[in-house]
């Protein structure tokens, strides 16, 4: 037995599977060529953040653009970070927004796939398989340097304005013989176990990342942690195995890691496995004082996916809208692909913002105003019941006492060629669908100030003569047409046009008070289709009470 080969025996008594069985266990997936394996590998911390999600639809993308594979990695290596329910509520939001993932963790509690275990903690065995061959080879090595003798360490670093780390002459246990480490060990010594950096710091790598284009970098040559003391591995280490093992061919994830790809394209090559590619996303960002910053977790609440939700922005707006900050040229391709699934889109991450994409609360409603009123009622009513069922119970209580009403309020000017684009989202529905119940009317509208009230009582009571609750939108205009000579009012706008003066209004002004005097509001989807839906009694009613309110 070599030196190495004792002292990596004393290290791992227990290790005796080799990273040659590990290669076969997980073989090269049999995928088509160009077939890309991505993967989004979020640490359990909490809350599911729109950066993360907005990683994982690249990713998404990225596979199925290609026919390959997206899975779902847990980093559970850092107790400390680790909130319960963690991941559960990550996943959820995936699925919620019907991003699929084809392995790993599906949803919560669902695993898929021949490459696991999915969640590294439960991976410690094969990690310790890698660092036993590294420590055999000479290429790691144990470290016994306390927390005080790195901190004295660091201040003797910056006392002598050097760079802080564990590098070159100050990597001390780099020094250590094998007897002196082995004679630690067996002394029970508690250690971690680092990297033997082979890099220099004076010689440069480079590489393409496939949104940033080609980044340089001086190499690394910090003795990183591998092995933790209590054995489990650093993410640097354990990722780059499990990329391997599970075959990822592109690692696509949130800038914050570009520092660290010099750690990672060493360790992928002392390891002898083969570098993925590389796509750094930007950031999403939000414009403040004319400038722009990141979104933040602390200062923004739709840096949080359970923000659209709570609003209740239908799944298909924010992945339509995330899809025009992914690649610009995706509206272009809607406007002329109307009706085609978003799947169909010739997503390329190379058209990805560099400097980070904008983020644009009003665009945001803009995409979902067409999203949804490009949804059937039924749809609508649907997703507005099951939206208040959870965020608005009084209004869930109006709407479920009669369902073929709140059908009726939301198939209101929906479905024909200019479908009105009046909700976002479905927290405007209680405000939308108010007037059309009594509780929520509110009998407080003032007249335009062009509109005498006398007059407007006096159109009120003509139309109580002569209102028909079953005509259609025809004759329930020409009705009022009718009105309008009678009353001084022109039954044409355009001749009213040229002779003001002539007039006390026109007929948009006569609608107008029948639909403050009905609705309470001055503008509202289709009046006719509205007075048909609350009922002849309700609509009379509310006349009677304008007419007593105008005199
Ligand atoms: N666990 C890392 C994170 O949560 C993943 C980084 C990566 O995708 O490589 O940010």
């Amino acid at each position: 037995m070599s030196n190495y080969q004792q002292l990596s025996a004393a290290m791992f008594p227990n290790v005796t599977a080799t990273p040659e069985q590990l290669e076969e266990r997980y073989p090269a997936r049999d995928l088509k060529e160009g077939a890309r394996v991505t993967r989004i590998a979020p640490s359990p911390t909490g809350y599911l953040h729109l950066g993360v999600f907005f990683t994982a639809m690249i990713n998404r993308l990225t596979a199925s653009s290609t026919d390959g594979l997206f899975y779902f990695r847990l980093e559970d290596t850092d107790k400390k970070r680790e909130v319960e329910g963690g991941a559960d509520d990550i996943l959820s939001g995936f699925n919620t927004y019907g991003l699929t993932l084809d392995e790993g963790f599906v949803a919560p509690g669902v695993v898929k796939g021949d490459y696991g275990p999915y969640q590294q903690s439960a991976r410690v065995d094969i990690y310790h398989v890698y660092v036993k061959s590294l420590v055999e080879q000479g290429l790691a090595y144990p470290c016994f340097c306390s927390e005080e003798e790195r901190l004295a360490a660091r201040e003797q670093q910056e006392a002598q304005k050097c760079r802080t780390g564990y590098y070159g002459p100050f990597a001390k246990c780099r020094a250590l013989s094998v007897d002196e480490a082995l004679a630690r060990i067996q002394n029970g010594d508690p250690y971690v176990v680092r990297l033997r950096s082979p890099g220099d710091e004076s010689r440069r790598i480079a590489f393409d990342d496939l949104i940033k284009g080609k980044i340089e970098m001086p190499e690394n040559d910090e003795d990183i942690v591998l092995l933790k003391s209590d054995g489990v591995p650093t993410y640097h280490f354990a990722h780059a195995v499990d990329d391997h093992l599970m075959r990822t061919t592109h690692v696509i994830r949130g800038d914050e890691w570009i520092s660290s790809v010099p750690k990672h394209l060493q360790l992928f090559r002392v390891l002898g496995f083969k570098a993925p590619k590389y796509a750094h996303v930007s950031p999403i960002m939000k414009e403040e004082n004319g400038g722009k910053r990141k979104l933040s977790k602390r200062k923004d609440p739709e840096a949080a996916m359970h923000f659209y939700a709570q609003q209740g922005y239908p799944a298909d707006s924010v992945l339509e809208y995330l899809l025009t900050i992914a690649n610009s040229d995706f509206e272009d391709w809607r406007r002329a692909n109307p009706d085609a699934p978003r799947s169909k889109f010739p997503f390329n991450l190379k058209k990805m913002s560099v400097s980070g994409a904008l983020f644009d609360m009003n665009k945001l409603n803009d995409v979902s105003k067409n999203v949804i009123a490009s949804m059937d009622a039924q749809t609508v009513t649907d997703a507005i019941l099951a939206w208040a069922q959870e965020y608005d119970a009084a209004f869930y209580e109006k709407l479920n006492a009669d369902r073929a009403f709140a059908t009726g309020i939301f198939a209101i000017d929906r479905g024909g060629p200019k479908p009105r684009k009046d909700m976002a989202k479905w927290s405007d529905a209680p405000d939308y669908a108010a007037y059309f119940f009594d509780d929520g009317f509110d009998a407080s509208w003032e007249l335009p100030e062009t509109i005498a009230p006398a007059d407007a009582a006096a159109v009120l009571n003509a139309y109580k003569a002569v209102y028909d609750p079953a005509a259609d939108k025809q004759v329930w205009f020409d009705t009022l047409k009718a009105l309008c000579p009678a009353l001084g009012f022109c039954p044409e706008v355009k001749e009213y046009k040229k002779h003001p003066e002539d007039f006390k209004g026109h007929v948009g002004d006569v609608s107008t008070i029948v639909r403050l005097a009905v609705t309470g509001r001055r503008n509202t989807p289709d009046l006719c289709a509205i007075m048909q839906l609350l009922g002849a009694q309700r609509v009379m009613s509310r006349i009677d009470a304008a007419i007593e309110k105008l005199s």
